[in-house]
């Protein structure tokens, strides 16, 4: 089969080689870490910085079909590619690298963000605190994850005591919900779009800890008007390949939290739990193949994140026939670090 290129060698590539390998592709990664633990399931090109467009145009000349299984890539050495050769467009990773683009273009198409202001200095950050009020939470326009280049602002006494970085910022309402969800949507080159069932997903400290279905009636009553803008987002980027949002259920219906262009931590349970899991239709997607069917494939998944250097004991896991497990071959464990997840599946 033809060759399909990752850029970024995380978690989430060796889940996109693996369901690769299984249509008979060849995954090659594009990474800056040598021997990434993508790298343990395909071949690894390691450039010495994302910035290189030129170590870019050369991955990318061996390759076929070219995605993204890490959002932050720079777009400019992009352009060193065919844009034919990459799904999706850049257009969606520039539009959901910065939390104040992404937010503008969302709002932009009918959807509610919570209230939102751009913050650059201290006095910017005084003026978004009068203006939206507190509690709420500052965060870094770009590159954080997993709640990283965050600080939550309770009162306006805790804005006059930070020491802020010297990068783009966002002052944001805190949003009241009753529950997380994501939308994860998957659109064909042909332009059909599938959608998965909606996760309920908790976070611990800012970061995913479980995503469970069926999801609690709270979330499933917001589920269509959040498909609505997750699959008019899809259209007005020209979208191909698994695109996740992320929302808050309030009392007003869903306030959109942040999206991400790529297959997501949250559909992880499709593995084992829906007809076709977030990694194959991706896959399907980029290399214009018909999608599979996202239906559930029991009557309830529970995805369970491990996270840090918490011991566990695999064969326990293992002996419950319910459960699959899923470990990303990271070598060290690090507080708040995925190293990697277990499926329980309801079958009856
Ligand atoms: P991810 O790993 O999902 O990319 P991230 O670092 O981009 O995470 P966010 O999704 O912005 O972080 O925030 C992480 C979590 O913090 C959210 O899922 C939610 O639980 C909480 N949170 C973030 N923003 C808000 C908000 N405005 N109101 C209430 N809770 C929030
Ligand atoms: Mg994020
Ligand atoms: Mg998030």
């Amino acid at each position: 089969g033809e060759t399909i290129g990752i850029l970024g060698g995380g978690q989430l590539g060796r889940m996109i080689a693996v369901a690769a390998a299984q249509l008979g592709y060849r995954c090659h990664v594009y990474a800056p870490e040598a021997d990434s633990i993508a790298a343990d399931v395909c071949a690894q090109f390691t450039c010495a910085a994302w910035d290189d467009a030129e170590a870019m145009a050369a991955f990318a000349a061996d390759c076929a079909v070219i995605t993204y299984e890490f959002e932050n890539v720079p777009v400019g050495p992009l352009g060193a590619i065919d844009a034919a050769k990459l799904a999706p467009h850049p257009r969606a990773l520039e539009t959901a690298q910065d939390r104040l683009s992404e937010k503008r273009f969302v709002a932009g198409l009918g959807g509610t963000p919570a209230p939102f202001a751009a913050v650059d200095d201290a006095a910017g950050l005084a003026a978004a605190v009068e203006a939206i009020g507190t509690p709420g939470i500052l965060k870094t326009r770009r590159d954080g994850y997993d709640g990283k280049g965050q600080w939550r602002i309770m009162a306006p006494a805790d804005a006059e005591g930070l020491d802020l970085p010297p990068v783009p910022l966002i002052y944001e309402g805190f949003v009241r919900f009753s529950a997380e969800f994501s939308v994860i949507l998957c659109r064909g080159a042909d332009g059909d779009i599938r959608f998965f069932d909606s996760a309920h997903n908790v976070h611990e400290s800012g970061i995913l800890d479980t995503s469970t279905l069926p999801a609690p009636d709270a979330v499933v009553a917001q589920v269509p008007a959040a498909r609505g803008l997750a699959g008019q987002v899809a259209e007005a980027l020209g979208y191909v390949g698994v695109l996740t949002l992320e929302f808050f259920a309030t009392e007003a219906g869903p306030v959109f939290n942040e999206m991400a262009p790529r297959v997501h931590n949250s559909g992880h349970w499709t593995i084992e739990g829906a007809v076709t899991s977030q990694f194959e239709n991706h896959v399907r997607a980029i290399c214009g193949l018909p999608l599979g069917g996202t239906g559930l494939a029991a009557k309830g998944v529970q995805m369970r994140n491990l996270i840090g250097d918490e011991a566990h004991d695999w064969p326990a896991i293992l002996a419950d026939p319910a459960n699959h497990l899923h470990l990303y071959g990271k070598a060290a464990a690090r507080p708040g670090r995925k190293m990697g997840h277990v499926t329980r599946l309801m079958l009856d």
